[in-house]
């Protein structure tokens, strides 16, 4: 049985209580490996390492050394690219292609493009007059923040970390992350690759357990992290900011969503279905920016309702690695019980189920595994709790609209506002609707295309700041003026 320690000070370590966790595989629930879980003097420990790294020879670096290396942990997870697979496939199991296409290629992507905005940003200078004629220079130089706490989840468990750990690092600080307690396995890899490539020892460090009263909510508490970055659900958001407000630490969230869909008549018809399709059932449903709200203009509702469901009657249940399987389960049982508890208040609203709604036939090896069906509703009330409330599962709610005012005040009829899918030909209305839904990321006849150069995040109750490119250095970097009188 494998098992999995916490990464304090370049040292795989086991916590000093002794005290493990088991990991389910979510394909049969079979537990796949025993994880070390940290305590309070754990995580002081990693917190404290990456305090005394700052002022050791990480901090000395020049950036151009620091870009280097973090080209070297980029290089190194590409040649280590199947460890990386196999590891997340066996945390979340979903489809290698899954893997192999998104998760692992963006994570060492995630530490080349912000070496790269870190080498090439750059910096403000103002001249200012003074009443005696000589003037003043003002330029601002950047800074690390300092020791940066990670908290990720466990949807798309690489590329979410090394989202935040690659601009961490690039921008000088150092880290401790606390992957999700259903994920460990791809963040304890990378404490490897950093051993490898000479990152010195305190820079990337990596505490396992879980949040409330665990290593989550201890690293939060740490009057040493000086800020602090989180990917989960807004309720967790809340309950770390309020943490974070003793000694001032600043946040960076990317938060949950109920992000909505538009379909209009004249879309490209088997685009949109493709695109919605993906969008509602890719990672099982599981992926903060899928949609669960779909609004399709009247004229082409009953054909797009079916043509939709045919596509999620189509999946093919199966392990990671079968040739002649698509489609993964839910990250854990507990998960299961949330979605099927929403697939059944779905039902008592009085939904016409169009198609799923309970637990697919699967083999008999996988029939302890995490599986639910693909889910379509159409019939609901815009207040029923599947409509406004993030199931995070394979499903959504159709509903017809006539007009574009009517479409718009839907979609922005939600507490959340992270990302949005729209569908037509009709470009200038693409921008019109684009420029007034109230989220973060808007794609148009597309969907999860990203450019890491650009801004990512949520509006409303979807997130706190924008990261991504340049935005990034808002949250890893403080700005320090400096005035010299001329
Ligand atoms: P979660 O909030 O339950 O957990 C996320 C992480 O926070 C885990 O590591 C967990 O152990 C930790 N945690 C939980 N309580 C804590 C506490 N009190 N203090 C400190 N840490 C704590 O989220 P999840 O279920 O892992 O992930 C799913 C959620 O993440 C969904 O809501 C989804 O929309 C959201 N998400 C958002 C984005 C985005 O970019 N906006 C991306 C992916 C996922």
């Amino acid at each position: 049985m494998q098992q999995i320690k916490n990464f304090i000070n370049g040292e795989f370590v086991e916590g000093v209580e002794g005290k493990y966790f088991d990991k389910h595989s979510p394909l049969d629930n079979r537990v796949i490996a025993r994880v070390s879980e940290a305590g309070k003097a754990d995580v002081d420990a990693a917190v404290r390492a990456a305090r005394a790294a700052l002022q050791g020879k990480w901090g000395s670096l020049t950036t151009d050394q620091r870009v280097d290396l973090l080209y070297g942990v980029a290089n190194e997870i590409t040649r280590r690219f199947e460890d990386f697979v196999a590891a997340e496939m066996a945390d979340t199991g979903q489809p290698r292609h899954v893997m192999t296409h998104a998760f692992i290629p963006r994570g060492a992507a995630n530490f080349k493009v912000f070496a790269d905005v870190i080498k090439n940003v750059p910096s403000e200078s103002f001249q200012m007059s003074t009443p005696d004629g000589r003037g003043a220079l003002n330029y601002a130089i950047r800074v690390p923040k300092g020791v940066v706490g990670v908290i990720s989840p466990w949807n798309a468990p690489f590329l979410l970390m090394t989202w935040k750990v690659g601009p961490a690092l690039a921008c000088g600080n150092t880290v401790v992350v606390k992957p999700s307690e259903e994920t460990p396995l791809t963040t304890t890899l990378l404490g490897e690759v950093m051993n490898t490539v000479g990152i010195p020892k305190g820079v990337f460090n990596v505490i396992h357990g879980f949040g409330p009263n665990s290593a989550g909510e201890f690293l939060t508490q740490h009057s040493l992290v000086d800020a602090i970055t989180f990917t989960g659900e807004t309720r967790t958001g809340t309950a770390i900011m309020k943490a974070a407000a003793e000694g001032m630490r600043d946040v960076s969230f990317e938060l949950g969503g109920k992000n909505a869909g538009i379909v209009f008549a004249d879309a490209d018809f088997d685009e949109a279905i493709e695109g919605i399709f993906r969008s509602s059932f890719l990672n099982s449903g599981q992926v903060c920016l899928g949609t669960e709200r779909v609004y399709v203009e009247r004229p082409i509702f009953e054909h797009f309702v079916q043509a939709l469901k045919a596509k999620a009657e189509a999946v093919k249940f199966g392990r990671p690695d079968d040739p002649n399987a698509n489609y993964g389960p839910l990250i854990s049982n507990e998960h299961r019980q949330k979605v099927l508890s929403y697939y059944a208040k779905a039902v008592a609203a009085g939904a016409t189920v169009v198609t799923g709604g309970g637990i697919p036939n699967v083999p008999a090896d996988l029939a302890e595994g995490h599986w639910v069906q693909p889910t379509i509703w159409t019939g609901l009330p815009e207040t029923a709790s599947v409509v406004r409330e993030e199931v995070f599962g394979p499903c959504c709610h159709i509903r017809p609209f006539d007009t574009e005012d009517e479409v718009i005040n839907l979609a922005n009829d939600n507490d959340y506002g992270l990302s949005t899918t729209i569908w037509t030909t009709n470009l200038a209305r693409a921008h019109r609707v684009a420029a007034r839904v109230e989220v973060g990321i808007t794609w148009i006849n597309s969907w999860f295309l990203r450019d890491l150069r650009t801004a990512f995040g949520g509006s409303k109750q979807s997130g706190i700041g924008r990261e991504g490119g340049v935005h990034s250095l808002e949250f890893y970097t403080e700005t320090r003026n400096i005035c010299v009188k001329l």
